[in-house]
């Protein structure tokens, strides 16, 4: 496959990523947080900016945007029509909304609306990577900024759905906080065990801990498993008002924010 992803490291602990075209030495940048660290890495690899995509319009998703466009005038700027109706993401020139497609490197990706962290957010799905921005992160999930937990918890349950070999490409490095909280809610999960000391032993050597698979984040993330007895059973402890997964979720959401 002539397509590759290289995760960008910007600012405190955001993620830019390059989807490369190695035949044709093009790249779109999906949420850059800021410009110039971004040319650069395109100049340094010999790569033209084919488009920008982004999954919500929040400043450190999109405050990159006029510096890039500064240098690659005309460049497409994707996000949603939420995002666009409320006129939120920089120079966006293109909205796209679920089951729009983009086409980049013989790839086919597929646009999914994933409301929760805010209400104009997207993923781009294609070619077995997921880009998630603040909607799903590795072993956990994003505020709930403009939704409920129920919007989220719908969300969540599409991109679990996706093949359990999908790599998740996500909006920041908060990899270890995640897992430390999910031992917190499964104390006798083994696998999050094992990704926690993964996780530390990645970054204690300064690399990314992205991507992980659909696969692993259903064993380990809590905000997928809210039908296992241990996330149901601390759920109830920390007020769920039910057992139907929103109310699991969203008593789930609560804890981890006074975490
Ligand atoms: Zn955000």
């Amino acid at each position: 496959m002539a397509l590759h992803v290289e995760p960008l490291p910007l600012l405190q602990d955001n993620y830019a990523y390059l989807l490369i075209d190695d035949v044709k030495a093009r790249a779109v940048v999906v949420d850059p947080s800021e410009g110039a660290p971004v040319i650069a890495s395109l100049s340094a690899r010999g790569l033209h900016l084919a488009a920008i995509w982004c999954t919500h319009h929040h400043i450190d998703h999109v405050g990159g945007i006029d510096t890039l466009a500064r240098a690659f005038p005309g460049i497409e700027v994707v996000g949603s029509e939420y995002d666009r109706a409320n006129e939120r993401i920089p120079r966006q020139s293109r909205a796209v909304q679920s089951g729009d497609t983009l086409e980049f490197a013989d790839t086919t990706f597929e646009v999914v609306e994933v409301p929760g962290h805010t209400l104009g957010a997207v993923a781009y799905v294609g070619g077995g990577h997921a880009f998630t921005g603040d909607t799903l992160f590795l072993a956990g999930c994003g505020r709930l900024f403009e939704c409920t937990a129920a919007q989220m918890s719908t969300s969540f349950d599409r991109l679990g759905a996706l093949p359990v070999a999908t790599q998740l490409w996500v909006g920041h490095e908060y990899t270890v906080k995640n897992l430390e909280f999910a031992l917190h809610v499964e104390p006798g999960n083994a696998a999050v065990a094992a990704r926690l000391d993964a996780a530390r032993a990645l970054r204690a050597e300064g690399r990314a801990s992205v991507p992980g698979s659909v696969e692993e984040e259903l064993a380990t993330n809590p905000f997928l498993r809210s039908r296992a007895a241990d996330v149901i059973d601390f759920a109830r402890r920390h007020g769920a008002e039910g057992d139907a997964p929103a109310q699991i979720f969203a008593a789930i959401r609560l804890a981890k924010d006074q975490f």
